[in-house]
């Protein structure tokens, strides 16, 4: 897929749920939360910093909460061309889109679970990634700080860089949409317009979206670390009772279903590695799938501290 069609489909996704006429809170709710990130995409950051000229990057893991946001980057990224192209003196059909691959940063911080790295590779290709991946240290995990500081040296254009990180994250709590740095940080801006989305929200849009998502999460996964401190989510163990699931409507009526609301109702997961089987053989299909949790406080229980 080229650049261009990515963010058209992500248009579309994105809009398609806009429109969903539900009574559902959580639909609702995300709506909202859709709107306002939207907001601070098109009226605040690319008003400040082009999103087609190097000076923002992405920072990206596979993880669900930079999944979601990048469906969203990649939607308002086609709208700011659009609204552009329509603006200039030249017929629309003859612009073409500026950017062949959208400036990402991975830092492969820790041992990754190889499930994980190809999912970051398989949408490296799917979204049309220009992927800049960090050295991974033997034997140390690596400081962010510094990881960032040598992808800064390379590439002295950025002057901000997105972050999928939401309020409830570990001290997420006070972060501001758009901010500089820490002192003890390289110097650039953090730009962080999910800030406000609730684990359902997250839930609702990407289920919704039909898009692969990393087969970790299918495996009880919430929150993905490396594989000495990540685990599936005890919250999520199937003993006694059940866990109902909140998204039976946006994985039945995902996006690309047909008319009739008519879909396979099977979760667009990503494969699980040979080597990562192995390492869940023992507790293979114990677990629900990560989106059955929907309480943020225990969004992390899966997460070991080191
Ligand atoms: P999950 O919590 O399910 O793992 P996530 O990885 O998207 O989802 P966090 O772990 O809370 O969310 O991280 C917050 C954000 O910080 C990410 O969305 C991403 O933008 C950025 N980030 C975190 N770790 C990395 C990394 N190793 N490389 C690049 N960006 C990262």
């Amino acid at each position: 897929m080229q650049l261009s069609k990515a963010a058209e489909l992500c248009y579309e996704i994105t809009n398609s749920y806009l429109q969903i006429h539900q009574e559902s809170q959580i639909i609702a709710s995300t709506q909202e939360a859709i709107r306002l990130t939207r907001k601070y995409l098109l009226n605040e950051i690319f008003v400040r910093w082009s999103p087609l000229n190097g000076e923002i990057s992405f920072s990206y893991n596979g993880g669900k909460d930079c999944q979601v946001l990048l469906l969203l980057y990649l939607s308002c990224l086609w709208e700011y061309f659009f609204i552009k192209a329509q603006n200039s003196q030249f017929d629309f059909e003859f612009q073409s889109f500026p950017m062949q691959r959208l400036p990402t940063v991975f830092i492969d911080q820790e041992e990754t679970f190889p499930t994980l790295e190809n999912f970051v590779l398989e949408t490296s290709e799917r979204y049309c990634l220009s992927l800049y991946e960090s050295q991974r240290q033997s034997e140390t995990a690596v400081n962010m700080a510094d990881a960032f500081r040598e992808f800064i040296k390379i590439y002295p254009d950025t002057a901000a860089i997105v972050i999928g990180i939401r309020h409830t994250d570990p001290y997420g709590e006070t972060l501001e949409p758009i901010q500089r740095t820490d002192s003890n940080w390289p110097d650039f801006m953090r730009l962080q317009p999910l800030l406000h989305w609730d684990l359902t929200n997250i839930w609702s849009f990407l289920l919704y979206s039909n898009e692969p998502i990393c087969g970790l999460y299918g495996k009880g996964f919430t929150s993905v670390g490396g594989v000495n401190n990540s685990l599936p989510n005890p919250y999520l163990k199937k003993d006694s009772s059940d866990i109902p699931l909140r998204f039976e409507w946006e994985i039945s009526h995902a996006f690309g279903s047909n008319a009739a609301g008519e879909h396979d109702s099977i979760v667009n997961t990503s494969p699980i590695s040979v080597v990562d089987k192995e390492r869940f053989s023992e507790y293979q299909d114990d677990y629900y799938p990560g989106w059955y949790l929907i309480d943020d406080a225990v969004e992390r229980a899966g997460r070991i501290k080191n």
